[in-house]
């Protein structure tokens, strides 16, 4: 495991002055905290004896039934007993990993891929092979090759780590017309598909994808998530998966923390008994559009020629590439000086091999500040961007750090 080099740059970031597009925190203003105030009171009041003590490994009945009404929008019908409740989808991530991965197995993942489960990974010794993705998600042809070239070194291939919607970084999603070929290549090679789906609901048009566990039962192990869509402060996720693997799954959850928390897992299932939920996820989705209209506004009147970027339908992250020469890594300081920061590429990769483009790239997200501090933040980021190309053009090139690899997670990094 190693410390993010960029830590304490964000310690910096999360200064009031500075504009900050690099963390993926959730909008809770939108929330109704006063009556989850009251919830909070009542659970205590009625069931405290039962909300404060150990609960049971796999996470409480009642919410896992609910966890399938919610994962019946995206066309899944999964068995209340399949379900683990997990402490946020992070923890699926490292006990999914944990249970299936020896040092050196081989994780395929989109190129680029999340930096909490590239920290995750890393942490078991596991190597990463990133697949290419272009603006219709992952591309079936590219895991076919990354597949075959992995055997052909000999190495052992455990599981196709996949974010189809609204990809975390890439802001990209997987077309519903590849998600059959997807499954099919990874059930023919005898690969596991592990997919993580914390922002499925939250597309745009209010359209939820059909799931790939929706097409495929026995080869998917599906991770979600209410950090999204409800509050991340409670750390409640859940991993679904054939009865096999849940029993594994629960055994590595009763070693890591013996139970998620009883309490959180009851506010969340008073939560959706009780609120109205999925107008709450409307909510969100219509406050997260807005908020990418805004950048991608911005972006189409600020950024100079040479800037290529993302439009993501949903989620919370634009990706944005930088003209050859410029290196984002580098400009980070010069860009929390300007008082704006963002996540540079390099952060989402877990190896070198994720090819010269990295140093170009750049994760913003648009899902934190107000739709005016948005604008703001891309202006001041064109100013950074501008400076450097003068830089460039009077000096011949801009300045190159030489470090890479995935960042252990922070909060800005989620
Ligand atoms: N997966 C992805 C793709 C994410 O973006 C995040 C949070 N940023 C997580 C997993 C972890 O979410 P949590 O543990 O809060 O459920």
């Amino acid at each position: 495991m190693t410390a993010s080099e960029i830590r304490a740059l964000f310690a910096v970031a999360s200064r009031p002055e500075v504009v900050s597009l690099a963390g993926g925190m959730p909008y809770l203003a939108a929330l109704p905290l006063d009556s989850l105030a009251r919830d909070v009171h009542d659970l205590i009041a009625e069931q405290g004896q039962v909300a404060l003590q150990y609960g049971s490994a796999q996470g409480i009945e009642a919410l896992r039934e609910q966890i399938c009404e919610v994962m019946r929008l995206e066309g899944i019908q999964g068995h209340p007993d399949d379900i683990v409740c997990t402490v946020g989808s992070q923890s699926g991530l490292d006990l999914v990993t944990r249970v299936f991965c020896d040092p050196g197995d081989v994780i395929l993942a989109e190129s680029p891929s999340y930096v909490g489960a590239l920290g995750t990974f890393a942490s078991f010794q596991t190597e990463v092979v990133h697949v290419g993705m272009d603006d219709q998600g992952l591309q079936p042809e590219a895991l076919r090759q990354a597949i075959s070239a992995v055997r052909q070194q000999g190495k052992r291939i455990k599981f196709l780590y996949t974010i189809p919607n609204f990809q975390n970084p890439g802001g990209v999603t997987l077309a519903v017309s590849r998600r059959a070929e997807i499954l099919e290549i990874c059930r023919g090679a005898d690969i596991m598909v592990l997919e993580d789906n914390p922002y499925g609901l939250l597309g745009f048009d209010g359209q939820a994808y059909p799931a790939l566990r929706s097409m495929d039962a026995d080869n998917v192990v599906y991770l979600g998530s209410f950090s999204k869509t409800f509050a991340p402060g409670l750390r409640v996720g859940w991993a679904l998966a054939p009865h096999g693997v849940r029993e594994k799954l629960t055994l590595a959850a009763e070693s890591a923390t013996l139970c998620p928390p009883a309490f959180n897992q009851m506010i969340i299932s008073r939560y959706l008994a009780e609120h109205d939920w999925m107008g709450q996820i409307k909510t969100y989705r219509e406050c997260y559009r807005e908020r990418r209209d805004a950048m991608l506004s911005a972006l189409d009147e600020l950024m100079p020629a040479g800037c290529t970027w993302t439009r993501p339908d949903g989620g919370f992250y634009v990706w944005l590439t930088v003209p050859e020469g410029m290196d984002t890594k580098a400009m980070l300081p010069r860009a929390v000086t300007a008082r704006v920061a963002f996540v540079p590429g390099t952060a989402f990769y877990g190896s070198p091999l994720g090819g010269e483009e990295r140093h170009r790239q750049m994760r913003l997200s648009f899902c934190y500040p107000t739709p005016d501090r948005i604008r703001e933040g891309v202006h001041r980021l064109s100013g950074v961007f501008e400076a450097e190309l003068d830089l460039m053009q009077t000096f011949g090139t801009g300045g190159r750090s030489n470090t890479g690899g995935p960042q252990s997670p922070s909060p800005d990094l989620a």
